[in-house]
């Protein structure tokens, strides 16, 4: 008997396996349990220094980075619930929380707070939606 041949690794989705991992790897987390805040138009949890120093990888015309004044205005910490999301075209949480366009991530569920009017028209204008609520 020759065992040699059946026990010939499995190669298939291999290489997607490792494709997905890489880009995992690539996306951006929160580093740090404190200070948390959520991106008031996409939802992306980072802390507050990760959003100045890299800004939202969804949201770059937000102008956050390096910018103290605009990160604290457009992120909030008064969000609720996340969900880390990996394949956000494949993930029915994604598309619950409409950020299946977004970069995987993790998410906050729902986030409060408001624009200010300037940003809201520069959002608009550029036919942008955002995911912040005022509170009720
Ligand atoms: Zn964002």
């Amino acid at each position: 008997m020759n065992y040699d041949e059946e026990e010939q690794p499995e190669e298939e989705g291999g290489e997607e396996i490792q494709a997905s991992v890489a880009e995992l790897a690539q996306a951006p987390v929160p580093n740090a349990i404190r200070g948390i805040r959520a991106c008031k138009r996409c939802g992306l949890l980072k802390t507050l220094d990760q959003f100045i120093n890299e800004g939202c990888e969804n949201c770059p015309f937000l102008d956050m980075v390096d910018n103290h004044e605009r990160t604290s205005m457009c992120t909030t910490a008064f969000y609720e619930g996340h969900a880390a999301v990996m394949d956000p075209r494949e993930s029915w949480v994604a598309k619950w929380i409409r950020v299946d366009n977004n970069l995987p991530g993790v998410y906050a569920i729902s986030v409060t707070g408001q624009f200010d009017r300037d940003t809201e028209e520069d959002l608009e204008n550029r036919g942008y939606r955002w995911r912040c609520k005022p509170s009720a």
